[in-house]
This record gives C-alpha cells, sequence and structure tokens, in this order.
C-alpha cells in the first residue's frame, strides 16, 4: 500500500534522525527537503546557489522552487511504495501544493507524526549536532555520540557541524518555525491526521512510538 507520511516538528526535534529510522525499518522513501537543498549546493548547483543565500540566514527558500524540487523528487522510482517528508511542507502553501501533487500521483497525506519538544531542548540538540558528509546519517556530541570522535559509525565518513546549526541561526529557524511552520498543525489536526509524539524520550523510545502509532510493522 502507498502511504505518505509527514513528519512535523521544529528544527532539532529529531525528524531527520526518526525519518532515517522509519524509512530503514518500513521500505518507505525519505525525502529531507533539507538534505536535497545541502546536496544542490555541494555540487554548486544553480538551486545549491540560490538556496544557500535564505539557508544561512535561516530563512525558508521560496515556495516555488522548493514546491518544484520536492515534486521532481517524488516522481522518482524509490517513491512508488510511497514517502516518509522530512523537512516539507513547512508552509500552508507547501501543504496545498503537496496535495495536489499527491493527487497526480493517486495518493494523499495519510498520517502527520507531530513531533514534540522542549525550546531549551532543541538549542542544545542543534548546537551539538554532527552531520555525516557522505549520507547525512544525524549524531548528537551528549545525547548519540559516534564511537569515534569526527567519524560516521554507519560509513566511516567524516562529520561536520551544519552552518545553521550555530546558536544564532538555530534561534532564527525556531522563530521561523513559529512564524510560518506552526500553522500547519491546525492545518492537519483539522483534517484528523495528525498525531503527536513526544520527542523528549530516547531515540529508540521515540521510534517506537511513531511505529506503535503508526500501526507499522518494524522489517
Ligand atoms: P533542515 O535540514 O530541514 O533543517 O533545512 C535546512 C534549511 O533548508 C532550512 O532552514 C531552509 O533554509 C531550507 N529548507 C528546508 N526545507 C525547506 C522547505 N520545505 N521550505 C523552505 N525552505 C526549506
Amino acid at each position: 500500500m502507498t502511504r505518505y507520511l509527514v513528519l512535523l516538528g521544529p528544527p532539532g526535534v529529531g525528524k531527520g534522525t526518526q525519518a532515517k529510522i522509519l524509512s530503514e525499518r518500513t521500505g518507505l522513501a525519505h525525502i529531507s527537503s533539507g538534505d536535497l537543498f545541502r546536496e544542490n549546493l555541494k555540487n554548486q548547483t544553480e538551486l545549491g546557489k540560490m538556496a544557500q543565500t535564505y539557508m544561512s540566514r535561516g530563512e525558508l527558500v521560496p515556495d516555488d522552487v522548493t514546491i518544484a524540487m520536492i515534486r521532481q523528487r517524488l516522481s522518482r522510482p524509490d517513491c512508488a511504495v510511497g514517502a516518509i517528508l522530512d523537512g516539507f511542507p513547512r508552509t500552508p502553501a507547501q501543504a496545498d501544493a503537496l496535495d495536489a501533487m499527491l493527487q497526480e500521483f493517486k495518493g494523499c497525506v495519510d498520517a502527520v507524526p507531530f513531533i514534540t519538544a522542549a525550546e531549551d531542548v532543541l538549542v542544545e540538540r542543534l548546537s551539538g549536532r554532527w552531520t555525516c558528509r557522505a549520507h547525512g546519517h544525524i549524531f548528537n556530541e551528549k545525547f548519540n555520540p559516534p564511537q569515534k570522535t569526527g567519524v560516521c559509525d554507519f560509513d566511516g565518513s567524516e562529520l561536520y557541524q551544519r552552518d545553521d546549526d550555530k546558536a544564532e541561526t538555530v534561534k532564527r529557524r525556531i522563530h521561523v518555525y513559529l512564524e510560518q511552520t506552526s500553522p500547519l498543525i491546525a492545518y492537519y489536526r483539522d483534517q484528523g491526521k495528525l498525531i503527536e509524539i513526544d520527542g523528549m524520550h530516547s531515540i529508540e523510545q521515540v521510534s517506537q512510538s511513531l511505529l506503535t502509532a503508526l500501526k507499522m510493522q518494524s522489517s
């Protein structure tokens, strides 16, 4: 059965970590809009260069380019079984565009897990976050350290700290989330699709809550 899930929650709550785990355990494709922008930036594409201005300020990339990028990604064959959307939609216009897009693919947003955590925890998690260069695996120097400092446990690639994980930019990103993305909580609650998940527990506990709430078997 094709399933499309939207992971909602503030920056630093663990959407990326949980989306990776859910994708591995369910076989659904993982689509991270932030990763797609970072990949474009690494490859110095026109899209990447344009997005960089917004990303470095902690602001949102304009809706039209973001929507076009996601449409292209959703058309790829690995999404035929469905997808976990992480970081998209982030505005009501993006959510409307997603509904229209999925109609074209004869699907719809099935469920929206909304992961929550206290704001001071978000700042602490983001400022201690280390990301793997090769595949975006995520570690935290305090809560989920790699076995060897600076090296990814999964693929041995270098770990780096994202520019936008610096304290000032983190605060801006949380502000942007509250202003532009939080209206989506009501949007999906009104559709009866929102499932609240407490993100203040361990990574494994949160994954289990997600799988149980979504009534999905771990493979
Ligand atoms: P993330 O990795 O999800 O924290 O995203 C990093 C940055 O990429 C964000 O701060 C935005 O600048 C940009 N970005 C990611 N997803 C979106 C989106 N859906 N709409 C607009 N900008 C986005």
